[in-house]
């Protein structure tokens, strides 16, 4: 027996790619199934992230029309990583391998076919890796390429260029389902699980429609929280910079001491405000990099539910 695939695809805003997606997953879920490789009731699971426009409708249709469609629905919008875990979550309890893919098919859904065979190979967790950004701005990829190193620098283990275009076995998806914390950066805790890994690398094309629902904004909120849930290493720079600051502003004072020995106190009034804006820079700095830290904790200590569903269509 072929074990039971689960295609997780979280949807925000996303009518306008919605009818070519699933025609295409279709097509390869079929072919899949035929070949024997995956179960008959293998699911294609759309997450509808608190969608503005007729992305639930659609999804909704197409799970009346072709049982292959599942759907949940959120009760509103949380973001893709949260929209990601639901869809993870729920559809561990059906599949034995689940693949997470966007919906905009910039990530090759040909890549499935070896996604799953590494997964046959005893793989359980498979990642997919772009081999070129060469449809990306080269603002998108300098950002990106920074931000990887960044992270590497910071110390926490993440796989280059892979985003969120993955498989995990249902024994992978347990260990994930441990995880508790609310502020999730799926990239950080996978690798972090074990388990015997593979990778496969694919082109990376360009959206076919609609716009990214990634605007800078959202894309420095996420690679800040990606760098504060996994490392403690700023607060250490923090604390370093200030004992640094410390020992530099005892010297300060003896230096301001003798020059008022020695009588020439006019001078150095410049660097005397330059000093005063560049600390009150500083700490500012600091302050808000520790309330980062603070809002985390907080955020963290109250539990909350990291997602709501409202409504879920399957067919079993
Ligand atoms: N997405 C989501 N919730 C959000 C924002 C995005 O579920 O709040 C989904 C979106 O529908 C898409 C995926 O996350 O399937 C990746 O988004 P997008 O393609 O816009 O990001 P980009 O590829 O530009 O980084
Ligand atoms: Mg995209």
């Amino acid at each position: 027996m072929a074990d039971v695939l689960y295609i997780v695809v979280p949807c925000y805003n996303e009518e306008e790619v919605l009818p070519e997606t699933s025609a295409r997953l279709k097509e390869k879920m079929s072919g899949l199934i035929a070949a024997g490789s995956i179960a008959e009731n293998s699911r294609v699971l759309f997450v509808n992230d608190g969608s503005r426009d007729k992305t639930w409708q659609i999804i909704s249709q197409l799970h009346d029309a072709d049982p292959l469609f599942s759907g949940l629905k959120l009760s509103r919008n949380r973001g893709h990583q949260n929209a990601l875990l639901a869809g993870l979550m729920t559809a561990k309890q059906y599949a034995d391998m689940v693949i997470s893919m966007d919906a905009d098919l910039q990530d090759d859904i040909d890549a499935i076919d070896q996604f799953v065979a590494r997964y046959y190979e005893g793989n359980d967790i498979v990642y997919g890796v772009r081999s070129s950004r060469a449809t990306d701005t080269a603002f998108k990829r300098g950002t990106a390429q920074g931000f990887y190193k960044f992270m590497r620098l910071l110390g926490v283990d993440i796989v280059d260029n892979h985003a969120d275009y993955r498989l995990m076995s249902k024994r992978a998806l347990e260990a994930l389902s441990q995880y508790s914390e609310v502020n999730i950066f799926l990239r950080g805790i996978v690798p972090q699980l074990g388990f015997p890994t593979a990778i496969v690398t694919y082109e990376r094309k360009e959206r076919f429609a609609g716009e990214s629902k990634y605007p800078l904004k959202k894309m420095l909120s996420f690679a800040f929280d990606g760098i504060t849930s996994f490392s403690v290493k700023p607060i250490r720079f923090v604390t370093v910079l200030g004992i640094v600051l410390f020992i530099f502003s005892l010297f300060m004072l003896i230096y301001a001491l003798i020059t008022k020995i020695l009588g020439h106190t006019v001078a150095g009034w410049s660097t005397l405000m330059g000093s005063i804006w560049m600390i009150g820079g500083i700490q500012l700095l600091c302050l808000g990099l520790i309330g980062e830290y603070v809002g985390k904790v907080y955020s963290e200590v109250k539990r909350r539910p990291r997602y709501i569903i409202e409504s879920f269509l399957n067919e079993e």
